[in-house]
């Protein structure tokens, strides 16, 4: 299986563009069992050590890697154009056509799609049905709020977290920190009371963060999923459809393996991932009770 670091790097080799993976490590504080979170490191093979202050006991992960997401997409974007690829934007999926169990085309706005094998991921929107084919199980919306601030670059040089909130710098001297779990439906509007508690919050861990405000504040779409299990399977609908979608908090980290074992199904391979907990049948069998 591909590695995350590889991955990255071909697709940088591809576009010509850096993408910002960074290997900067985390700093873990609050835990409440820091002993059992060096156990479970060390059964995953991660390197992790505990660290100690007068004020905190805190858990160092030296390997810990970020990617700065926007600067990847475009890299992405620019290697599948380069590769002979063709991208259309702001061109929604309106309805399917099929015909003998076999999908035909995806119609739009713009123009009708035909193909031999389709994809389905349409992220937080996968749930929905598109006339002509059903939605995915138990996907639904979760809203997320984030901050950006900007600093002088090496004012962080490692990801934070406590309790839930993390601080990411960027190599330019952003900090991003997120971020809020909102079953909001398919709202993506922020407000001031969320922005100032995450701002507080951020202060605590980054104590320079209380004297500027942040530069941005948005709201993203994750595709939610009990248990943050995706679903990568053939549509049970059709055999030509595949779904690839419900990597609600992990689809950044996900995307090189989920891509994989994708193409594996596509392609009637075996794959070095087990492929039953990704089922169709297997999200049917989840479902949100508690997850939130
Ligand atoms: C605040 C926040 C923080 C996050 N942090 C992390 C993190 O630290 N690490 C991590 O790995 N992940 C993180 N995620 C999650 C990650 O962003 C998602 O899991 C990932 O973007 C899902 O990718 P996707 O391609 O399945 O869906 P999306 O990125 O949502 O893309 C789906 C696309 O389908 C399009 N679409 C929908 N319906 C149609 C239609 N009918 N026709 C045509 N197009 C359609 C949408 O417009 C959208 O462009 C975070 C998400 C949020 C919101």
């Amino acid at each position: 299986m591909t590695s995350y670091t590889n991955w990255v790097a071909n697709i940088e080799a591809q576009s010509g563009q850096f993408a910002e993976y960074w290997r900067c490590g985390m700093e873990v504080f609050g835990l409440d069992q820091p002993e059992a979170a060096l156990d479970w490191c060390k059964s995953h093979d991660l390197t992790a050590q505990t660290q100690h202050t007068s004020m905190n006991e805190s858990l160092w992960l030296p390997d810990i890697a970020q990617v700065r997401n926007p600067r990847l997409v475009a890299a992405l974007r620019k290697a599948v154009i380069k590769l002979g690829g063709t991208i259309h934007t702001h061109c929604e999926a309106k309805a399917a056509t099929s015909q003998s169990g076999r999908m035909q085309a995806i119609v739009t706005e713009q123009s009708v799609f035909k193909a031999d094998r389709f994809v389905l991921s349409t992220g937080a929107w996968a749930g929905l049905t598109i006339p002509g084919l059903t939605g995915t199980p138990n996907i639904r919306p979760i809203r997320g709020q984030m901050l950006l601030f900007k600093l002088e670059p090496g004012t962080l040089n490692k990801i934070l977290f406590r309790n839930g909130l993390y601080l990411i710098p960027r190599r330019d001297g952003h900090i991003l920190v997120g971020s809020t779990l909102e079953d909001a439906g398919f709202d993506k509007s922020t407000d001031i009371a969320t922005r100032q508690r995450l701002h507080a919050k951020a202060e605590e861990l980054l104590p320079i963060l209380g004297s500027i405000q942040p530069v941005q504040h948005w709201a993203g779409l994750r595709p939610g999923s009990p248990d943050n299990i995706p679903i990568i399977d053939r549509h049970p609908d059709f055999d030509n459809v595949f779904v690839n979608t419900g990597h609600y908090r992990y689809g950044v980290t996900l995307a090189p393996a989920s891509a994989e074992l994708l193409v594996d199904l596509m392609e009637g391979k075996p794959s070095a991932l087990d492929p039953e907990p990704y089922r169709w049948q297997a999200a049917l069998g989840r479902d949100w009770g508690s997850t939130l």
